[in-house]
C-alpha cells in the first residue's frame, strides 16, 4: 500500500480542522484533511439560519462552559473575533450584527466554507481526502498512521477535529472520543446542548401554547437569560431555553419570568392606579394573547383588581416572575445545536490543544470539552482552538 508522509494529518474538515489547516498551510506546513463527508464544512453551511453566525464580539472565557472554565482563556485570547472578521473582510464578505454581539453575514454561509477553502490552497496548499473513512489511527516510531480504504498516510502531529455527535444525520459522530479514549485522554461525559427542553403532560400550561414565543428570563440556579422562550408541541425552545439547555441538569427545575420588566410591586401599583380593571387585562397588556390568556386562568384571580387582596397579587407577581417547571428532558443530540462535554481538557495544553502524554496529538474545536453560549461563540471556539495548534504544527 503507498504510505504518503505529511507534516499534519487534520481529521474533520468541519469549522476547526479547515481555520487549523489553513493557518498551517500558510506556516509552510504540509497538512492533509481527511473527512467522511463529501463537503467540507457541512455544519457552516445550516449554521445560522444559512447565514452563519460565524463569531460573537463579545466572547469572553465567562460565556463558555468546561469543567476547566480557565481551560479557553489562552486560545480565545490569542485568536481574536477581530481577528476571524479581518478575515472575513478581507475576502470582501458583506457581513452585519443581528444583536447580543452576534455577527453573520449578509449572504451566505457558503462564503465562510469559501473563504476557508481558499485560505487552505494558499502558502503550502492542503491536501483534502474527501468522503474517505478512516480505518485505522496507529502512532508508533514518532508518527501517526493513518489508514484509509487503499492508501495510508502518516505524520509526526495528528488533530482530532471531528467535532461532537449532534446532529448525527448530519454525519456527526463520537469519533474524536474514541479516538482521545485510545491514546489516554478522558471523556467528560458528552451531553446535547443548545437544545429545545421537554416536557410531560403535567406542564398542560406550556402544550396549549405551542407556537407562542415571549421575551422572558429564563433560569436555572443562578444562571439567567433574557432572550425569547417559544412554546412548542414537545416543550419549550427559543434562544432563552437554548442557552439554559446548556446548563440544565436532569431533575432540576427551570424557573420563567413571564414579566422581565416589571418591578415589584406592579399588580398592586396597577390596582391603585386603575382599580376597575382584571388581571387578565393587565397581562393582555403585556403578554401575547394566548399566553396572557393562560397564565391567568392559572392564576385564577378573577374580578377587579379593587376587590382583590394585595397579598393575593403579590402571590401572583410572584409566580409570574419565576413560574417553575421540571423538564423531563431534553431533544437530545438529534436536535442540540451542540455537544457539551468532550475531550477533557484535563489532558491537553490550553497553549497548543496538545496532549501532554503525548504532544503530536491535538483535540480542538467541539470535540474539546468547551461549549459556547449560543450566538456565535461555538464558532469561535473552533477558530481560536484550530489557530492555537496550528502555531504548534
Ligand atoms: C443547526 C446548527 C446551527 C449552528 N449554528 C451556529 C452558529 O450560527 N454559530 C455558531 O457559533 N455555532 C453554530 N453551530 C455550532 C457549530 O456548527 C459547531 O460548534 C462547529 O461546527 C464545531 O466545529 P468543529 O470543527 O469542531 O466540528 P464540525 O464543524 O462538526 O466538523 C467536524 C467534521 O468532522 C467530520 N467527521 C465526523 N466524524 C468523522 C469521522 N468518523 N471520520 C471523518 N470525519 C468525521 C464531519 O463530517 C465534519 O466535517 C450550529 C450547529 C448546528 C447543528
Amino acid at each position: 500500500m503507498p504510505v504518503a508522509e505529511f507534516d499534519a494529518i487534520i481529521l474533520g474538515a468541519g469549522a476547526a480542522g479547515l481555520l487549523c489547516a489553513s493557518t498551517a498551510a500558510q506556516r509552510g506546513r504540509r497538512v492533509l484533511v481527511i473527512d467522511h463527508a463529501d463537503e467540507a464544512g457541512k455544519k457552516i453551511l445550516i449554521s445560522g439560519g444559512g447565514r452563519c453566525n460565524f463569531t460573537n464580539s463579545g466572547t469572553v472565557p465567562e460565556r463558555f462552559l468546561s469543567a476547566n472554565p480557565r481551560f479557553a482563556r489562552s486560545a480565545l485570547a490569542r485568536y481574536t473575533p477581530q481577528d476571524f472578521l479581518a478575515m472575513v473582510e478581507r475576502h470582501g464578505i458583506a457581513w452585519h450584527e443581528k444583536t447580543l454581539g452576534q455577527l453573520f453575514c449578509d449572504g451566505s454561509a457558503r462564503q465562510i466554507v469559501a473563504m476557508l477553502m481558499d485560505e487552505c490552497a494558499r502558502g503550502e496548499p492542503a491536501a483534502f481526502a474527501m468522503g474517505q473513512a478512516v480505518t485505522d489511527v496507529a502512532h508508533r516510531d514518532g508518527r501517526f498512521h493513518v489508514t484509509l480504504p487503499g492508501r495510508a498516510v502518516q505524520a509526526p502531529a495528528l488533530v482530532i477535529a471531528t467535532g461532537g455527535p449532534s446532529i448525527p444525520k448530519m454525519g456527526a459522530t463520537g469519533f474524536a472520543y474514541d479516538l482521545a479514549r485510545r491514546f489516554g485522554l478522558k471523556v467528560v461525559q458528552p451531553r446535547p446542548a443548545l437544545v429545545p427542553l421537554t416536557l410531560d403532560d403535567g406542564e398542560l400550561l406550556f402544550r396549549s401554547l405551542s407556537g407562542v414565543s415571549a421575551p422572558v428570563i429564563a433560569s436555572v440556579g443562578k444562571t439567567a437569560f433574557r432572550e425569547a422562550a417559544l412554546f412548542t408541541h414537545r416543550g419549550l425552545s427559543g434562544p432563552a431555553i437554548l442557552q439554559i439547555s446548556s446548563y440544565w441538569r436532569h431533575g432540576e427545575p427551570v424557573a420563567i419570568n413571564f414579566l422581565p420588566d416589571r418591578g415589584e410591586g406592579w399588580m398592586r401599583a396597577a390596582k391603585r392606579d386603575n382599580p376597575r380593571t382584571t388581571v387578565g387585562r393587565l397581562l393582555g397588556a403585556a403578554l401575547p394573547d394566548r399566553l396572557a390568556e393562560a397564565l391567568g386562568e392559572r392564576l385564577a384571580l378573577a374580578g377587579e383588581l379593587a376587590n382583590l387582596p394585595d397579598k393575593a397579587l403579590a402571590r401572583a407577581e410572584q409566580v409570574l416572575g419565576a413560574w417553575r417547571f421540571t423538564p423531563n428532558g431534553t431533544q437530545g443530540f438529534a436536535k442540540a445545536e451542540v455537544t457539551a462535554g468532550g475531550v477533557s481538557t484535563d489532558g491537553l495544553s490550553s497553549q497548543t490543544m496538545a496532549a501532554r502524554a503525548l504532544p503530536g496529538l491535538h483535540v480542538i474545536g467541539e470535540a474539546v470539552d468547551v461549549t459556547g453560549w449560543l450566538g456565535g461563540y461555538n464558532f469561535q471556539w473552533a477558530w481560536a482552538s484550530g489557530w492555537a495548534a496550528a502555531q504548534a504544527l
